[in-house]
């Protein structure tokens, strides 16, 4: 097993399945690239972007559904936050 499956495996556990921003079950692992857009797949994401100075190590990373990280975008986890709470119908 490679290293980015075993590190994927290793967030999955840990996030008991769940999406660390909205908390929805995920499937684990998409096995093909087309499957990364069905928005309940787990996904690897840097808490911190890369773009933003995020490093590609293990304690930036965790796993969201890939409809959160498709929203995210360039955002850091807390500015993801705050704006699915201000935009989520109360
Ligand atoms: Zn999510």
């Amino acid at each position: 097993m490679d290293q980015q499956r075993r590190l994927h495996d290793i967030l999955f556990d840990e996030q008991q399945g769940r999406c660390f921003y909205c908390a929805r079950k995920m499937r684990p692992y998409a096995r093909k690239k087309k499957e990364q857009q069905i928005r309940d797949f787990a996904t690897k994401d840097h808490f911190i972007p890369r773009s933003r100075g995020g490093l590609h190590l293990f304690g930036n990373k965790v796993l969201a559904c890939a409809e959160c990280n498709g929203k995210k975008g360039n955002m850091s986890a807390f500015e993801f936050v705050v704006h699915m709470i201000g935009t989520s119908p109360l």
